[in-house]
């Protein structure tokens, strides 16, 4: 067994960025400023989106999408059952109601039939979540949102490098919305981004991630003179600072590498994982990039005499640190409460959240590393 615990998720942090922090405090410039931008410019072009905006989370990127379309009391989103809470909550801060659907239990991801089954007269949006960077069916999506005029958020949290047929995850949407948290594909420490084709959804994105008002502050203290700026809405304090903007930048730089190197490690756990009693990874469907956000399997207790819960404690014995992504949504008790959502009423969600279990897959593993988990999981299941 290995010496010390393996850490899920654990960032890969370079020399590039600390000097670039280091630098952003140095020049004294803390703030939004002209990392900012540069990092908004960096991430468009790597998108081949014409517009984004910088903010401090991807939570607060679903929410300023949500609020940007004005959506009132009864309106209703819909999204998938099988994703992060804030996905949810962030629909529930615009003051509409979240309606959730079941996934394609081959994806895992929002099931296009699953979402015509729940349009209502009171639908106003979509947000399809690329699960572990898997696309969803953007074509089939899309052409519902506009057959029901509806607008489309895809939560792109685990799709920075994600592809469905040669476009872009996040540019069929009228917003796609990224995070860079520590564990995720590009880190800032916290940081989302929001991209757009359209220059003024964008503007208005800023405008509301900036308490409402007209002019950034980087503009208005410049040695352009000093601006009066104006409150145009009641909006929030969501900006990002360069020093976050600093290790984006870089990290930025390295993420094909990044992704090159977790699809050798996805290839690795697919062989050494086929013949063990596990539910694998569905095969990349054509057409599509996967960005190997997660590397999930399933703990089926009657195949493998292993409870799925049973399985994180002895991973965790063994110090392979280990994650769960997702209990479905309709397991937490407030949306129990609130909505009255029952596991029971999105069966694929539920069997996925009750049996899931993400293995580590940070470029940051060395190949002992990898050794080291594929012995733990036989380990485990071969006894
Ligand atoms: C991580 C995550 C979020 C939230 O991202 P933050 O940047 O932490 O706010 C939203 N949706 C999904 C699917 C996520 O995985």
């Amino acid at each position: 067994m290995r010496d010390t615990f393996l850490v899920f998720a654990s960032p890969q942090i370079a020399q590039d960025e600390i000097d670039e922090v280091v630098a952003s405090m140095e020049v004294g410039w803390l703030g939004t400023g002209p990392k900012v931008r540069q990092f908004e410019n960096d991430f468009a072009a790597y998108k081949q989106s014409p517009y984004a905006a910088a903010l401090n989370s991807c939570t607060a990127g679903l929410h300023l999408c949500c609020a940007a379309l004005d959506l009132q009391p009864g309106d209703e989103v819909i999204t998938t059952a099988m994703t992060f809470c804030a996905t949810v909550n962030a629909i529930i801060h615009s003051g509409a109601t979240p309606v959730i659907v079941d996934i394609d239990p081959y994806t895992f991801n929002i099931s296009p039939e699953a979402i015509a089954r729940k349009i209502t007269p009171k639908t106003r949006a979509i947000i399809p979540v690329h699960f572990a960077g898997r696309p969803c069916q953007m074509e089939e999506i899309m052409a519902i949102a506009e057959n029901n005029n509806l607008k489309v958020i895809e939560d792109c949290a685990h799709a920075i490098e994600t592809e469905y047929k040669g476009k872009k995850a996040g540019t069929f949407g009228h917003f796609g919305v990224f995070s860079f948290y520590v564990t995720k594909n590009i880190i800032t420490g916290e940081g989302g981004m929001v991209i757009s084709e359209d220059e003024e959804r964008i503007n208005r994105i800023k405008v509301l991630g900036l308490h409402g008002m007209t002019r950034h502050a980087w503009q208005r203290f410049s040695d352009a003179g000093y601006k009066h700026y104006f409150v145009e809405e009641c909006g929030f304090k969501y900006n990002m600072m360069d020093l976050q903007a600093a290790i984006g930048i870089h990290q930025l730089r390295r993420v094909e590498k990044n992704w090159l190197r977790r699809q050798a490690i996805w290839q690795q756990y697919n062989e050494a994982f086929a013949n063990l009693p596990l539910q694998l990874p569905s095969p990349i469907q054509a057409h599509t990039r996967h960005g190997y956000h997660l590397y999930t399997i399933l703990i089926d207790p009657e195949k493998t005499g292993i409870g799925r819960d049973r399985f994180l404690d002895e991973m965790t014995a063994r110090k392979i640190g280990i994650g769960v992504h997702y209990l479905s949504i309709a397991e937490h008790p407030y949306y129990q409460r609130t909505f009255a959502w029952q596991p029971e009423d999105y069966p694929q969600a539920m069997k996925v959240g009750r049996e899931t279990v993400s293995l580590p897959i940070s470029p940051k593993l060395s190949d002992q590393d990898v050794a080291d988990v594929i012995e733990a999981v036989y380990d485990l299941l071969k006894r």
